[in-house]
């Protein structure tokens, strides 16, 4: 065994190659027929393609099943694409969407044990132990984050400081005064915190007992990991996921921290060319494709995540044989995320055209020093710049209103002359994102 010192339910973790494969494809033929059975809109697409759950018989035929996308859950706001009696469910999650129509999830009370056993799993795989105290920075609310992070740890036998975000002077008290094992946020918070600590006069490796790190929600470098690790003296560990495939606990990193364990005996896993849907060969870069193998209130069939990144079969030295993502660096979409909160540069467009006087023009640029930073440049409107009527102040006052409303996150946002913005003939270059600069030059 291998970074922890109790294992937490070893049989799903330690599974051989070979069991994995026959409980995957068990459960996919069940599951397929159970999602054409009570959700209207597989049976429709099915049909439409001309299959019948019956011809779901071994892992090979996944590829024939049609491909579920975040819009078949925007357009089934809010209940989503139920599978059982509203009444059977017991808790609802949400992640913010481009247009204002949040992603909404659902889970019966089955789903959450099995979220709160991946969950559990996750934090033991990457080195926590029952009876270790756990400090959850997690935000608490709609985002999985908070409450995924804290089930997890309570089903593992921890203790949870349920700190949620911010007030991180408090949070840096506390961490001392319990002497928190096991720090759960999102690895830009992380940073933060390495630095504030210094700030109120702690030495971050002395004065805090932290051995694990529990980070993701978002894409972080190598550089990050050093970064913290170094700090606080801990073993920083990936954790990924996403509202729709429970929340965070699909994959995590071991202790070799040589890619993230995908727990494949609830998500089969696929890596497709975006562009043409084909399904790739194995070890071959391209989209994850999620189908969920044992959800109940919102059955998932080969669940398009945009994420892009390869996945490796081979078995771990750590011994599992669960399949490893190496970490995501990017996405095939146009979607930011700024310091763990998912935003679309569409949005950003909305707001701004929502306001009078604001022109065509902008640019968005994310940066980072300690936090990420969103900048918003945007051109104000000809006609009305040279207008008797052009108050700088209100224009400015009613587009950072309009943006905050839409965005969950602070931007900064700055008014510019018309015709001031570098002009193209093909694509504007909308969003400069100076952060893949950064990580340019740190990973040679
Ligand atoms: P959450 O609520 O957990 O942030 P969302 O559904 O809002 O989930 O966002 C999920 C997206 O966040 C993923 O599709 C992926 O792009 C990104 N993400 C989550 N965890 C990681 C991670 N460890 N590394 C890189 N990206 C991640
Ligand atoms: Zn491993």
């Amino acid at each position: 065994m291998y970074g922890c010192v109790t294992m937490f339910n070893e049989k799903a973790q330690m599974m051989k190659l070979k069991d994995i494969r026959e409980l995957q494809e068990k459960r996919l033929v069940k599951m397929v027929r159970y999602a054409y059975d009570n959700v209207p809109m597989y049976k429709k697409r099915f049909n439409e393609k001309g299959i019948k759950p019956s011809d779901i018989t071994k892992l090979e035929d996944a590829h024939k099943i049609p491909f579920t996308v975040k819009d078949d859950l925007r357009d089934h706001y809010p209940y989503g694409i139920l599978a059982v009696p509203r009444k059977e469910v017991v808790r609802f999650h949400a992640s913010s969407g481009t247009t204002g129509t949040p992603t909404v999830v659902s889970y019966t009370r089955k789903d959450m044990e099995v979220w709160g056993d991946l969950m559990a799993r996750t934090y033991n795989a990457a080195g926590t132990d029952p009876g270790d105290i756990v400090q959850n920075a997690y935000g608490y609310g709609l985002f999985t984050g908070g409450l995924g992070f804290h089930q997890g740890a309570e089903v593992l036998g921890c203790a949870v400081l349920p700190t949620s975000t911010g007030n991180t002077k408090k949070q840096i008290k506390m961490m001392y005064d319990f002497q928190t094992d096991v720090l759960a946020c999102t690895p830009s918070y992380a940073i933060y915190l390495s630095e504030a600590t210094k700030k109120f006069g702690y030495d971050p490796r002395e004065d805090f007992n932290l051995k694990v790190g529990m980070f993701g929600a978002e894409p972080w470098s190598d550089e990050a990991r050093e970064s913290i690790q170094e700090s606080f003296g801990l073993k920083a560990q990936d954790v990924y996921g996403m509202s729709e495939l429970y929340g965070p606990g699909v994959a995590v990193e071991c202790p070799a921290q040589n890619g993230l364990h995908i727990w494949s005996d609830q998500f089969l896993v696929e890596t497709i060319n975006p562009e043409t849907g084909e399904v790739l060969p194995e070890g071959e870069k391209g989209e994850l494709v999620f189908t969920m193998l044992t959800r109940e209130a919102m059955p998932l069939l080969r669940y398009r995540t945009k994420d892009i990144a390869v996945v490796n079969y081979e078995e771990c030295e750590c011994g599992r044989y669960h399949p490893r993502i190496m970490r995501i660096k990017g996405r095939s979409d146009d979607m930011l995320i700024v310091g763990g909160v998912n935003v679309f540069p569409s949005q950003i467009e909305a707001a701004l055209l929502e306001t009078e006087g604001i022109g065509e023009h902008y640019q968005i640029i994310v940066d980072r020093d300690v936090l990420d930073k969103l900048f918003v440049k945007v051109e104000v409107d000809k006609e009305y710049y040279e207008s008797d009527q052009y108050d700088e102040e209100k224009l400015l006052k009613e587009a950072s209103e309009n943006l905050t409303a839409v965005l969950n996150i602070r931007a900064r946002l700055k008014l510019l002359e018309p015709g001031t913005l570098p002009r193209t003939v093909g694509k504007a270059k909308r969003v400069i994102d100076l952060r893949e600069e950064h990580d340019r030059i740190e990973e040679p």
